[in-house]
This record gives structure tokens, sequence and C-alpha cells, in this order.
């Protein structure tokens, strides 16, 4: 056993705050002995905050038009191999409806950035969603907008807004997208975000090209630094129309080991166990709750377009209804002894 990692370990279980030097050394998979360590005081952790409960979220794919061209993704603008649909607010008033009916009491409206989504077109439906459901919360991903169309979407009624960060490191951002993107202006969002007064989620992919022990530990810090609402990890998966196709998935167990360090960092974070997860492995829902998630997002998605909003290859859960997906998602949540609420699901800070 590693006894600078053993002793790294200790101090981030008691609640210490870290340097970027000490996340460096829990930003790979520790040996067996650590590893449970770890694993067994995450999941203390997310119990004495959020109990054995864990939340739903509606996920619905409003869009797979995207401007950028984020050499990861596979709705990327370049890639002229994929059927390209938007949903209309009525189409997205329905699959909240459905939603309702199932008791969620989140929707997630995420997307490409489309600019079919105005600022108007969005306050519209967010003011409509929220007048039907009051109950609801709205979590909004739908990338880099501008400082006041945050502002309007927040008045009009949205309550959280996911922007993964994707890489902490500027140089490691530069090789993930394309020039016309900024890592600054990234940062900036989420910063504006919190301000306005959104809760804020960030998050990063797992074993992402070019990724390092070195970035992970600057994604690691930034994330004790900035103290996300929430907080989306998942593996990178490589999507074949992408330039990254050729390059290796990120690992599930190195994937796990970060959701229990994440969650030590900050144990009231709400850390969906990610769609890329059960992709990556059929029990990738499951082992992320025993790792420390309390989050899942079933799709709300109509079927007919949930293949098309495929961001990496063999995407899971695309084939059925809603109803199944969160029946599916029930049970597997219970299998390892915890229980899916009706309930918005928000921080407890
Ligand atoms: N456009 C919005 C944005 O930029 O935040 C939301 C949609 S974007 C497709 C959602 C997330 O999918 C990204 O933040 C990224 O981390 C993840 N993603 C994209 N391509 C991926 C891939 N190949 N493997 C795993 N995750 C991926």
């Amino acid at each position: 056993m590693n006894e600078r990692l053993s002793e790294t370990a200790n101090r981030l279980i008691a609640g210490e705050r870290l340097r970027e030097a000490d996340f460096r050394l829990l930003a790979a998979v520790p040996d067996k002995e650590t590893g449970e360590r770890l694993r067994a005081a995450a999941v203390a952790a997310r119990e004495r905050v959020y109990g054995r409960d864990v939340y739903v979220r509606g996920l619905i794919e409003i869009s797979n038009h995207c401007k950028n061209n984020c050499l990861y993704c596979g709705i990327r603008r370049d890639n002229r191999a994929l059927e390209r649909y938007r949903l209309t607010p009525g189409e997205i008033l329905s699959c909240a409806d459905e939603g309702y009916r199932l008791g969620f009491r989140t929707f997630v409206l995420q997307g490409g950035e489309d600019g079919y989504y105005t600022d108007k077109l969005l306050c519209d439906l967010i003011f409509r969603l929220k007048s039907r459901y009051p109950d609801c919360a709205v979590t909004l991903s739908l990338g880099e907008r501008t400082d006041e169309s945050y502002r309007l979407l927040f008045a009009a009624g949205a309550d959280r807004y996911l922007l993964r960060h994707e890489t902490a490191d500027a140089a490691h951002y530069a090789r993930l997208h394309p020039g016309e993107m900024s890592f600054e202006n990234r940062m900036r969002c989420l910063y504006t975000l919190r301000v306005i007064g959104y809760q804020v989620g960030a998050g990063f992919m797992v074993g992402s090209p070019f990724q390092t022990a070195g970035t992970l530990a600057k994604d690691l810090y930034f994330i004790q630094e900035f103290s996300p609402d929430m907080c989306g990890i998942g593996p990178f998966l490589p999507h074949r129309e992408t330039p990254f196709a050729a390059y290796p998935a990120g690992s599930l167990r190195l994937t796990l080991h970060l959701l229990s360090v994440i969650r030590l960092i900050q144990p009231n974070v709400l850390l969906p166990a990610t769609t890329a997860l059960a992709t990556a492995d059929p029990r990738g829902r499951e082992k992320g709750i025993l790792a420390g998630a309390n989050v899942v997002m079933p799709n709300l998605s109509p079927v007919k377009v949930r293949k098309q909003y495929e961001l990496y290859d063999n995407k899971a859960c695309t084939g059925e209804e809603s109803a199944q997906c969160k029946n599916c998602l029930s049970q597997r949540v219970a299998s390892v002894g915890y229980r899916i609420v009706t309930d918005r699901g928000d921080v407890k800070k």
C-alpha cells in the first residue's frame, strides 16, 4: 500500500481541504484496501446527508442540432451522418406531462447549442412548465449562452443549470475543442450562473483523450473550490463519426473511484449515476450508487428521437418507453438497497 496515498485518503475522509498535489494522488485507481475505504466513507457521507433516497430527473433531449464542433461529441456540427431533430414546445410539454404522471418532479431540458431555442421561446416554455407544475424544478443544460439569456431564463422560472466544465486545464480544453471555443468563457459561464442564483452543475468525462492525473487533479481541485451543487461525471465513450473515434473508452473503475472522491470532497453534492456509466457496464448505475451517487436521470424523450441524441456509440436505454425506463431504474436502485423518491431533490445546504 502507498503510504502517502493512504494518508491523503484519511485527510479527505476527515473532511480536510486538499491541495492540487494531494488530488493528483487520488486521481488514479487506488489499491484495493484504500479504494474500499474511500468507497465506504463516500456511501456513509451520502447517507448522512440524503439517507437512502435517490432522486430522479426526467431527461428531455430537446434537440440534437449543435453549432459547436467538440471533438468528442456525436452531435457535433460536422457529423453529417446524423439525422437531426428538434422538439417543439408542445412536444416538450407532453414529455413533461408524462413525466409528472410517473412521479418526476424535476425536468432536465438538454440539447445541443441550437439557435432555434431563442430566449423568447425558452422563457415561454419554462413559464408554461412552471405554471402547469409549480411543484417541479426545471433544469437547463443548453450550453453556453449570453449572461442576459441566463438571466432571462432564470427570471422565467428555471431553477438549475448543468454545464460541465469538461476539464479544468486550459491546455487540455484546447485539445478537446476547436479553436473557436474557449475555456475562459466556459468557466465564466459557470460563475455567472452561480451569481444569477441557479443551482449549478459542473462535471467532466473520465478518460477523455489527453487526460492525465495532472488534469484530473485540477478537476478535483476545481470542484473543491467552486463547490457545484451538482457534478456530472461519466466515462468518455468514443463515437464513430468524431475525430476521437479511435480513442479508448474511459475506465469504469476510475469513474467509480472518482464518484467516491467527489462525494467526499463535497458530501451534499447531487451526483448522478449517468447514462454513460450505464452504457459502459450493464450494472453501471447500481455501481455508481454504491460508489456515492444519489441521482439517476431516466429518459423522457420521445422514443422516436432517442437514438438520434447519440453523444457516443451504443448509448444505453434508447428503446424503452418512459414508464418502462422509470420502472427499470426503480428496480435497479431497489436492488442495491436504495429507493427512488418523488421529490424535487434540491441540494441540501
Ligand atoms: N450542449 C450542452 C453543453 O455543452 O453543455 C449540453 C449537451 S452536451 C452533449 C452534454 C455532455 O455530454 C457534455 O457536457 C459532455 O461531457 C458529454 N459528452 C459528449 N460527448 C461525449 C462522449 N463521447 N462520451 C461521454 N460523454 C460525452
